[in-house]
C-alpha cells in the first residue's frame, strides 16, 4: 500500500514525492469476540475453525443506486474442527438466506462489528469440505468501499475491505482462489483480480467475470465499476497485462508500457512473477471524504488513485511477490510487505543509476537525532501501527543495511528463496530472519534485534556495516 504521508515526517527519497495528497481512513479496532481468529491486533477478524479454499462472489450493482448492492456468495471451505457453528465477516446488509451444503442454516445472526454467525442444521465433520451460500442486499457502507466522483465504485482497503462487499474469513492467513461475477448496467465495466472470463449482455445489463487462480488474501480482492477504458497487452512470456482507466484519468502509453519493464526488473531480483495476469486499475478520486490509500497492491492488478507513475508501479508490483504471493501470518508482519516494497523502489532507482549507499548515509545522518524516526518496531509494531510509516522508511534502510552485512549474493539469494519457498502461502518476519541467517551463514541476531525489535538508532556496527562503514558512500 502507498498512502499520503503525514506532514510531520520528512520525505526521504524523491521517489516518494506524491502529487496528490489524499487522507487515509483510520482503522477501527473491533472488540474481541468469541467467534474471531487469532490475530493479536484484530482478534475479531476471521474464524480459525475453518479454512476457505474458494470464493464465488456474485454481485449486481447499479451506480445510479448507490444504496444497494445485491450479493450471492458461495464460500467453499474445509472444517478444521467439527462445526455446528462458525462465523463469517460481513458488515451491514440484510441477509436473505444462508445455506450450508444446500440445507438452510438452523439459524444465523449478527454480532460484534462485522460477524455473521451461522448455526448449521447438520454438523460438518472435521476435515470435511463444505459450502456456505449467503444471499444478501443493502447499502455497502464499510471500510474499503469507495464511491467515485465519476459515479463508479472501487474497493480498496488494508487491513479491511472485503467485509464491505462479500462474506469472508477476513484474515490474511486464510487465502483462497476467487471468482467474481459482477452484473452492472449496460455501458459500465466491472474489473476484478486475475483473468477475465466471458462477458455476457442481457437486456439492460452486462455481466463481467473474473477469476484469480492463485490463493489470495481477502484484503487483496477487489472490484471496480466504472466506464473504464481498458487496454490489453502481454508480458514477453504471454502473461496478459490488463490496464483499466476511469474516465478522465491520464493515459500515457509510455508509462503504461513501463509495467512490462518493471515486472521484468522485479523478476530479475525476486524470482518469476507469481501470477497469471498483471496490470492496473487507475481510478479517479472518491466522491466522499473516505478516501482509500493512494495505491493498493490488489492481487495481480494493483489499484492506483489518479494516475500511474513509475515509483508507485514499482512499489505495488513488488508487493505481488512480497505481501500477495507470500502473505502475512498475522498483522504483526507488515514489514514483510512494506519494507520490501519500499526497498524495491530503491532497487529501481539503483537500476537507473542511483548510489544507494550515498542515499542511505544521507537518510541516516539527516534523521539520526530524530528519535521518532527510529521508534517503530519493524516486527510487531503494535496494534494500530500495523502499517506504520516506519515500516516503509526505517524498513528500507534495514534491508539495505542487511544487504551490506551479508553481501549481494546472500541477500538476493535470500529474497529469491523466500519468494520461492513461501509462494502462495503465509510466512512470518522471524522466518525471514532465520532464512537470511541460514543463507548467509552469519549470526544476525544482534543485527535484527537492533533494527527490527529496537526503537532507537541502531548501534554503529549494525548501522554502518561492511562498505557502508567507509566514508566513500557519503
Ligand atoms: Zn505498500
Amino acid at each position: 500500500m502507498r498512502r499520503a504521508q503525514p506532514r510531520s515526517r520528512r520525505t526521504p527519497h524523491a521517489v516518494l514525492t506524491i502529487a496528490v495528497a489524499l487522507g487515509m481512513a483510520l482503522t477501527a479496532v473491533p472488540a474481541a469476540g468469541a467467534t474471531g481468529g487469532k490475530d493479536p491486533y484484530f482478534p475479531d477478524d476471521g474464524d480459525a475453525r475453518y479454512d476457505v479454499t474458494h470464493y464465488d462472489v456474485r454481485i449486481a450493482y447499479d451506480p445510479a443506486r448507490t444504496d444497494r448492492l445485491d450479493g450471492d456468495t458461495t464460500v467453499t471451505a474445509r472444517a478444521v474442527q467439527a462445526l455446528d457453528r462458525f462465523a463469517l465477516d460481513l458488515k451491514g446488509f440484510d441477509i436473505a438466506s444462508v445455506t450450508v451444503n444446500g440445507a438452510p442454516a438452523k439459524a444465523f445472526s449478527r454480532s460484534g462489528a462485522h460477524k455473521l454467525v451461522v448455526e448449521t442444521a447438520h454438523r460438518v465433520a472435521k476435515g470435511a469440505t463444505f459450502k456456505v451460500r449467503v444471499k444478501y442486499a443493502g447499502k455497502p457502507d464499510a471500510e474499503g468501499w469507495h464511491t467515485l466522483a465519476s459515479g463508479g465504485v472501487n474497493v480498496s482497503g488494508e487491513p479491511h475491505s472485503a467485509t464491505s462487499w462479500y462474506p469472508s474469513n477476513d484474515h490474511p492467513s486464510d487465502k483462497a482462489t476467487f471468482a467474481l461475477t459482477a452484473t452492472v448496467p449496460k455501458g459500465w465495466t466491472a474489473i476484478g483480480n486475475g483473468l477475465p472470463g466471458a462477458t455476457t449482455a442481457k437486456g439492460a445489463t452486462t455481466t463481467f467475470r473474473w477469476h484469480e487462480d492463485r490463493p489470495m488474501a481477502t484484503y487483496l480482492s477487489t472490484v471496480a465499476i466504472d466506464k473504464f477504458t481498458v487496454h490489453k497487452a502481454k508480458l514477453p512470456d504471454g502473461t496478459p497485462v490488463i490496464t483499466a482507466y476511469s474516465p478522465d484519468m491520464p493515459i500515457d502509453a509510455e508509462t503504461e508500457g513501463q509495467q512490462k519493464d518493471i515486472l521484468g526488473f522485479l523478476a530479475s531480483k525476486f524470482g518469476p512473477y507469481p501470477f497469471s495476469s498483471a496490470g492496473a486499475i487507475v481510478i479517479g478520486a472518491a466522491a466522499d471524504d473516505r478516501n482509500g490509500p493512494l495505491a493498493l497492491e490488489t492481487q495481480s492488478r494493483p489499484t492506483y488513485t489518479a494516475a500511474l507513475f513509475d515509483a508507485s508501479m514499482v512499489h505495488e508490483n513488488a508487493h505481488q511477490w512480497f505481501g500477495d504471493s507470500v502473505s502475512f501470518t498475522d498483522w504483526r508482519d507488515g514489514c514483510l510487505a512494506e519494507c520490501f516494497a519500499q526497498y524495491a523502489n530503491q532497487l529501481w532507482e539503483e537500476h537507473k543509476g542511483a548510489n544507494l549507499d550515498a542515499s542511505y548515509t544521507d537518510e541516516v545522518e539527516t534523521n539520526k537525532d530524530t528519535p521518532s524516526y527510529w521508534a517503530t518496531k519493524l516486527y510487531d509494531p503494535g496494534q494500530g501501527k500495523e502499517l506504520d510509516f516506519g515500516l516503509y522508511f526505517k524498513g528500507a534502510l534495514m534491508l539495505h543495511a542487511l544487504r551490506r552485512t551479508i553481501g549481494d549474493d546472500a541477500f538476493f539469494t535470500t529474497l529469491r528463496r523466500w519468494t520461492g519457498d513461501h509462494a502462495y502461502g503465509n510466512a512470518s518476519f522471524p522466518q525471514f530472519e532465520a532464512l537470511a541467517a541460514k543463507v548467509s551463514h552469519k549470526d544476525l541476531k544482534g543485527f535484527f534485534d537492533a533494527w527490527v525489535r529496537g526503537t532507537t538508532l541502531p548501534p554503529k556496527q549494525y548501522l554502518y556495516p561492511g562498505s557502508l562503514g567507509t566514508p566513500a558512500g557519503r
